[in-house]
């Protein structure tokens, strides 16, 4: 145990649990949770709010002490991962089995169970979120027990996109394939009058695009195809002429292989490299997810008040993703467009323009990012998500005293 100070990785938040545990086996994690009245577990601390914040009363439970069990059942094509492993570490053991996950968020550092808690996803009209690999989860419950949700249990759809609501996810497994490589190109201007948004974002397997809302159009795309698939035809843009970041000023070294030269799937699917600093390192990020016809008529309204955005922007990013079955995932139901906002890290000036762009994206049904900023007020949450009662239902069997709920979740759940 121990009392020390601990921030997210964004050092917005501060923790303010009573204590932090790092428990060195399963069995002394179930002690724990059995003998706590309030818990949370902290992943890796990408996430930009309060979601894993357990209160001055609470415990703050983080997993790095486990084993980090990554079994690759290569016959099968899954892996089961310890609830405290990050994706750089899995991808790579997974890769050299031969096996890929489908997809990958911008940067490698993050948690599997802290991802797929809060709907993290990357880009491709065909790849669901992250969660939508998640074929069965593990859980220390309330009382200290086991308990595993695996597709095909009604309780499913509430078991993975599960905002750390339900217990804490010792262990996940999860659908591989055969390992793929990918090529990554980025282009340069690609202006929004006359956009055919859903030829884009079709044209590869991965498709970002970025705007700072300087003016009305996107500076960079980034633009990921297996090689295993015909090279896309991307007309619209011109090829950047030197390596990229899609933060301007930052170190392009940062960033994973451009150019179009092939590499495995784990080293292009993200846009950051496991071994630098992600993104700016000094930042605050919020993201909208929508029903994907709604991209251009978004991508408008937003330009609209581009003067008020681009003052505290640093950059905005454009990626789509499949519809998934997770109850709370963002992208719940729909064929998704995901508008994302990366922040100059001073939230003062920052809110205000956050409250506009929820104004501006709230006809179009925008659902926040669990694990970014945002102020949708809870009425509205439910309104988003036709889910939410079998969610609340599902949490109050598996954690009746709400040992599991903190304020973030009280206020997505009481709503
Ligand atoms: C630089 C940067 C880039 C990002 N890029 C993307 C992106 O490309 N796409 C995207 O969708 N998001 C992105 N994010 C957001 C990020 O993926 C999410 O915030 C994600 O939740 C981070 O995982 P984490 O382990 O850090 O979670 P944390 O913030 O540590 O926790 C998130 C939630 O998960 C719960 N949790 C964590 N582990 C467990 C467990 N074992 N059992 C039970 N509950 C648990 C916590 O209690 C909390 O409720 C980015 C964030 C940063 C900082």
């Amino acid at each position: 145990m121990t009392t020390e100070t601990l921030t997210n990785w964004a050092r917005n938040i501060t923790y303010t649990a009573k204590e932090l545990h790092r428990p060195r086996s399963v069995d002394a994690l179930r002690t724990l949770v059995a003998g706590s009245e309030r818990v949370r577990v902290l992943g890796s601390g990408h996430s930009f709010n309060e979601i894993a914040e357990p209160g001055p009363e609470g415990v703050l439970l983080s997993l790095t002490g486990l084993p980090p069990t990554i079994e690759v059942d290569t016959a099968a094509r899954t892996v089961r991962v310890g609830g405290g492993v990050r994706y750089a570490e899995l991808a790579r053991a997974v890769h050299a089995q031969g096996l890929a996950l489908h997809n990958m968020a911008s940067l490698p550092h993050i948690s599997v169970a802290g991802s797929v808690a809060t709907g993290t996803h990357g880009s491709g009209d065909g790849n669901g979120p992250l969660a939508a690999a998640v074929r069965e989860v593990e859980l220390v419950t309330a009382d200290g027990t086991t308990v595993t949700l695996a597709r095909g249990d009604d309780r499913f759809g509430g078991a993975v996109t599960s905002l750390g609501a339900l217990g804490v996810v010792t262990a996940l497994t999860l659908d591989l394939e055969p390992a793929f490589e990918v090529s990554q190109h980025v282009f340069g201007q690609l202006p929004l009058a006359g956009l055919d948004f859903a030829a884009v974002s079709a044209s590869a397997y991965s498709v970002s695009l970025f705007t700072r809302w300087r003016n009305s159009g996107f500076d960079q795309a980034w633009v990921k195809q297996r090689t295993d698939r015909p090279a896309p035809d991307f007309s619209w843009a011109a090829p950047a002429d030197r390596a990229m970041h899609p933060v301007p000023g930052m170190p392009a070294v940062n960033c994973t292989e451009q150019f179009g030269v092939p590499g495995p799937w784990h080293e292009r699917l993200p846009h950051f490299r496991a071994e630098f600093t992600p993104s700016s390192g000094d930042e605050l990020q919020s993201e909208y997810l929508l029903p994907r016809p709604f991209a251009v008529d978004a991508l408008h309204a937003l330009d609209e008040i581009r003067h008020a955005v681009a003052p505290v922007l640093q950059v905005c990013e454009v990626r789509t993703m499949a519809a998934d079955e997770q109850w709370l995932s963002p992208a719940h139901g729909r064929d998704t467009v995901a508008l994302h906002f990366t922040w100059i890290a001073d939230a003062a000036p920052v809110l205000p323009v956050v409250r506009r762009v929820e104004e501006v994206l709230a006809p179009f049904e925008a659902r926040p990012h669990w694990g970014k900023v945002f102020t949708v007020p809870a009425v509205a949450l439910r309104g988003l998500y036709p889910r939410l009662g079998d969610f609340r239902v599902l949490a109050d069997a598996l954690d009746p005293a709400g040992k599991f709920r903190n304020a973030f979740v009280r206020r997505v759940l009481d709503a």
